[in-house]
């Protein structure tokens, strides 16, 4: 019944003392918003500047804010000081400028994404296995040492490999120690297939914009193995959303993570269900709240309950990067 679990873990999160209902969980939502909100223009010029005369009790109807305008904005958006940062993600942009995108994050940041993992990776993986990670692992709190530190929270524990480039080393890796579950990128987890037919995990998570369902279908094949999707990206601190085994939607970090679905032209916000560009709010980061961000990520929300007895808004695959 691990099914029941993740809800139970967001309704912990949200302070919700009954049923993890969706209208509980979006009054938690629209609270913890408001919240942001105020704190976001209290700490930082550049949310001040933004929200000079718009209603803070009204967060949805807060202006949109793009990559764009975090690289123009620099460090204004960040509300700690310096002292107080212990991670700044960078990345180049593929504007105009020069200057790259920098995701900044506390400790207590940080502590949300591997709480997470630490409760989403139970979908996958349990007390007492195996998970060989084959994503970035050197970086101190990158996503591998996030994850690592998560998965041991559970007593599972966590294979660190790296990105997959030699795939006859990573084979025997695999080999050596046997993983119940494997963590990668689709492309090299499907080279990794062709290398190690054998492995047969018991479970994949696939990490990445967009999941092509061949390629899903290939991995699943060859290792009879279950896989699962995940969607997440440097702006909601790495984690975002997994599927459960019924593998209908991935279930959203709703205690952390407020999204929208917008028509990418218009900006106007779409009822669930239709497709449009995921518009991301943090809802407790105290480095750097993102509020009303366009990923450029396309999918929908499934507002269905799903098979495994969650009633909590899912999102469908997501149809990689627009922008
Ligand atoms: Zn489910």
């Amino acid at each position: 019944m691990t099914e029941g679990l993740f809800d139970q873990w967001i309704g912990r999160h949200c302070g919700i003392s009954g049923a993890v209902t969706p209208a509980a969980v979006e009054n938690y939502q629209l609270a913890a918003l408001r919240r942001q909100a105020a704190y976001a223009a209290e700490h930082s010029r550049f949310y001040r500047e933004l929200y000079a005369g718009y209603d803070l009790d009204d967060p949805l109807s807060l202006p949109l804010i793009s990559s764009a305008d975090i690289v123009a904005a620099g460090s204004s958006v960040v509300c700690l000081p310096q002292r107080a940062i212990k991670r700044i993600v960078s990345m180049m942009t593929s504007g105009s400028t020069a200057a790259p995108k920098r995701i900044y994050f506390s400790a207590a940041d940080l502590e949300l994404t591997i709480d997470f993992f630490a409760n989403g990776m139970l979908f996958l993986a349990a007390p007492g296995e195996r998970v060989m990670i084959c994503m970035d692992g050197q970086t101190p709190d990158g996503l591998g040492d996030l994850l690592a530190r998560g998965l041991r929270r559970k007593q599972i524990e966590p294979l660190i490999y790296g990105y997959l480039r030699d795939y006859d080393d990573a084979a025997a890796f695999a080999r050596a120690h046997q993983p119940h579950c494997l963590v990668g990128v689709p492309q090299q987890i499907l080279a990794l297939c062709g290398h190690c037919p054998e492995l047969r995990p018991r479970t994949v998570l696939l990490s990445a914009d967009n999941i092509p369902e061949q390629l899903r279908r290939q991995v699943e094949q060859t290792w009879q193995t279950e896989v699962f999707s995940h969607w997440g990206m440097r702006e909601t601190g790495l984690g975002g959303a997994v599927e459960c085994p019924a593998h209908d939607g991935q279930h959203i970090r709703h205690a952390d993570l407020l999204l929208e679905i917008i028509d990418p032209q218009s900006g106007r916000r779409l009822p669930d269900g239709e497709w449009g560009e995921i518009v991301v709010s943090t809802l407790n980061r105290e480095a750097m709240p993102l509020l009303r961000y366009r990923t450029g990520d396309i999918s929908r929300l499934i507002d269905s309950p799903c098979r495994c007895g969650s009633l909590l808004k899912r999102l469908d695959a997501v149809e990689g990067h627009k922008i």
